[in-house]
């Protein structure tokens, strides 16, 4: 876009990460901004002020900070969508596809009560498997997705193609 914000310039690209051929999008430095962080955090509330929003579902793990820290933005609380073997207790899980092969993404069984409002949260949008897992994994569990926030979208990867719920997903940057 034309007018990026002053926060993006902190997120670094860091070539053949992590592995040859790909540009790795890393946030680090803008966490660890004060300024930054802040702004960008704003940013990433300010679609969903007003929204009713009963839990922001964040991605493991770049997904759990910046879910966290916007959930009471928003009146919200926290889900952790977890890898494999980390929740304990009966958990429901979703499968999606890797370049080489697969991965899942779980929650805790009965975490998600139906109907409730869900704003699902990532800091990239890469192939869009990841996400579309997520709301297939809350769907699953009568939850309902009100719409995606991430903070960077790979634009020629055609993630947003995969984003098949009718809901808005919304990224800060493109690239
Ligand atoms: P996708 O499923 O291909 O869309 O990949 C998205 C997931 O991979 C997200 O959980 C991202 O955190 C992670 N990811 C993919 N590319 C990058 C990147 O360049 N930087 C940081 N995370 C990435």
């Amino acid at each position: 876009p034309a007018t990026q914000p002053a926060w993006a310039s902190l997120v670094r690209e860091i070539p053949d990460f992590p592995s040859p051929g790909i540009v790795f999008r890393d946030i680090c430095p803008l966490l660890a901004d004060a300024e930054g962080l802040a702004a960008m955090l704003d940013d990433l509330a300010a679609p969903w002020r007003g929204v009713a929003i009963g839990l922001v579902a964040g991605i493991e793990a770049r997904g759990f900070i910046l879910g966290a820290a916007l959930a009471p933005l928003l009146g919200a609380g926290f889900l952790p969508l977890r890898k494999p073997g980390k929740l304990p207790g009966p958990v429901v899980e979703e499968q999606y596809a890797l370049e080489y092969g697969s991965d899942r993404l779980q929650l805790q069984a009965g975490a998600v009560a139906p109907g409730t409002r869900v704003l699902l949260v990532d800091d990239v949008l890469a192939t869009g498997g990841t996400l579309a897992a997520a709301a297939r994994l809350l769907a699953q569990q009568q939850a309902r997705v009100v719409g995606a926030g991430v903070l960077m979208e790979l634009v020629a990867l055609g993630g947003r193609a995969r984003w098949e719920i009718d809901a808005p997903l919304v990224a800060l940057l493109r690239h």
